[in-house]
C-alpha cells in the first residue's frame, strides 16, 4: 500500500467559490489570485479549471507567471509585486503580463524601456498597509507620468491592498477606502482594491476589478463570517489514514516530550502525516481531526512523518481508517482549515501554502 497521505483538490468547489466572488460583486471583474502555487493547490490545475470564467490571474512574480504560460494559460496575468529587477521587463513583454508599479526604480525602469507594445500597468498606492506602494501624493505624479508615456504604458489602473478588511472593527478599513476613493475620483482611475474579505463583506470597496485569493480555496477570511462566506466550499481535503494503533494505560505519555498523557485507558491512532508534509507542528492537543468522518483530536506532539490521535471513542477505527486533517470526509463531514488554524495559532493561508511537495495532489 502506498503512503496514504494525499491532498484531494475539488476543482468544482474552486469554480463554485469563484462564482460566489463574482456574484458578490456583479459590477466588478474578479482577478483570481493564484500566487504561491494557488495557495498550495497547484497553480496550473487551478488556472485551467477557472480559465473559462476568470478574465485574469494574479501571481507574485515572473517565475510563477512563466509556469502558467508553460501550462498553456493564455489569459492576462498580473504580477502583484511587479518586477524585481530591470532585466525582467523583456520577459514581462514576451509573456504578455500586466505589471504593478509600486516604487520609483520600477517606474524609472519602465519609462526607460522601449516595448514593442505598451505594457498594462497597475499603479499601487499605499493607503495604510504600509508595505508596498506610492503615497497618495506621489501616486498622482506617477499617474500623470505614465498617462503621458503612451508608448510605454497602457490601461492604467489604481490598485491598493487593505490591512483590516477581515476585521470586525471597520475604522481603519474605512480610512483606507476613503483615501482611495478620493484619489480615484481625482485621477478618474479605474480601481482594483478588494481582496477576499472586501469582496465578501464590503461592496463599497468593489472596483472595476477585485482580487480575491483565499476565498477561492474555500477558506472564510472574515473575523465574523457572513451569509456569503458561509457558502464557501473547501477545495483541499488533506486526507490520510491510520497506519498503526496503540492501546495504552491511563497516565502513559504519547509522543515527543510526553506532552499528552492518557487521562484514561486509551486507543491511539498513528496517522501518516507530519510536519515533513507541512502539517503545522504547533498543533496543540485538542486540535480536531476527522476519523471515519467523526470528530476527535490530536493527542501528542506532531512528528515529522506522523501524528497521533485519540480514537478511544471511535471503537471501529483501525488501521486503514480514513483521517481527514482538514476538508471533507467520505461521509460528508466537514472540518474547516480555518478551525484547524485556530488550534495551531495560525491562519488558513499558512496551512494551505505549507502543504509540501511530498504530498501528492489528486484533482477531481
Ligand atoms: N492582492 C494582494 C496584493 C495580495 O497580496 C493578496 C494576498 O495576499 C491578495 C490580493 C489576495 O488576498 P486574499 O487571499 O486575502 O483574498
Amino acid at each position: 500500500m502506498a503512503r496514504p497521505l494525499i491532498a484531494d483538490i475539488d476543482l468544482d468547489a474552486l469554480r463554485q467559490n469563484y462564482r460566489l466572488a463574482r456574484d458578490q460583486a456583479p459590477h466588478s471583474r474578479a482577478i483570481a489570485v493564484i500566487k504561491a502555487d494557488a495557495y498550495g493547490h497547484g497553480a496550473v490545475a487551478c488556472a485551467r479549471a477557472l480559465q473559462d470564467m476568470a478574465p485574469a490571474f494574479a501571481v507574485a512574480c515572473l517565475e510563477e507567471a512563466q509556469i502558467l504560460r508553460e501550462g498553456g494559460i493564455t489569459a492576462p496575468i498580473m504580477l502583484l509585486e511587479g518586477i524585481f529587477e530591470v532585466t525582467e521587463l523583456e520577459r514581462v513583454e514576451a509573456l504578455g503580463l500586466w505589471i504593478t508599479v509600486h516604487t520609483d526604480w520600477q517606474l524609472e525602469a519602465l519609462l526607460a524601456y522601449r516595448p514593442v507594445r505598451p505594457i498594462p500597468v497597475w499603479v499601487k498606492v499605499d493607503s495604510g498597509m504600509h508595505r508596498l506602494g506610492f503615497s497618495p501624493e506621489q501616486a498622482e505624479a506617477v499617474w500623470a507620468c505614465l498617462a503621458a508615456a503612451t508608448d510605454r504604458a497602457c490601461d492604467l489602473h489604481l490598485m491598493s491592498h487593505f490591512a483590516t478588511a477581515d476585521a470586525l472593527e471597520p475604522g481603519y478599513f474605512r480610512r483606507q477606502l476613503e483615501l482611495l476613493d478620493d484619489l480615484a475620483v481625482r485621477l478618474e482611475a479605474p480601481t482594483c482594491f478588494a481582496n477576499s474579505p472586501a469582496t465578501l463583506a464590503w461592496p463599497e470597496a468593489h472596483g472595476a476589478w477585485n482580487r480575491p485569493g483565499v476565498m477561492l480555496y474555500g477558506s472564510d477570511p472574515l473575523e465574523a463570517s457572513n451569509e456569503a462566506s458561509r457558502r464557501l466550499a473547501p477545495v483541499m481535503t488533506l486526507r490520510s489514514a491510520i497506519i498503526a494503533v496503540r492501546e495504552i494505560a491511563r497516565g502513559e505519555p504519547v509522543g515527543y516530550a510526553g506532552r499528552w498523557k492518557a487521562p484514561r485507558p486509551s486507543r491511539i491512532g498513528v496517522v501518516a502525516c507530519g510536519y515533513g508534509d507541512g502539517y503545522d507542528r504547533h498543533a496543540v492537543d485538542g486540535t480536531p481531526v476527522l476519523v471515519n468522518g467523526q470528530r476527535t483530536t490530536i493527542a501528542g506532539k506532531v512528528s515529522m512523518d506522523m501524528l497521533t490521535v485519540d480514537i478511544t471513542d471511535i471503537p471501529e477505527a483501525d488501521i486503514g481508517s480514513e483521517v481527514v486533517l482538514w476538508g471533507r470526509a467520505a461521509n460528508g463531514a466537514l472540518l474547516s482549515v480555518d478551525e484547524v488554524g485556530r488550534h495551531c495559532d495560525t491562519i488558513s493561508y499558512t496551512l494551505l501554502t505549507g502543504v509540501l511537495p511530498r504530498v501528492p495532489r489528486r484533482y477531481h
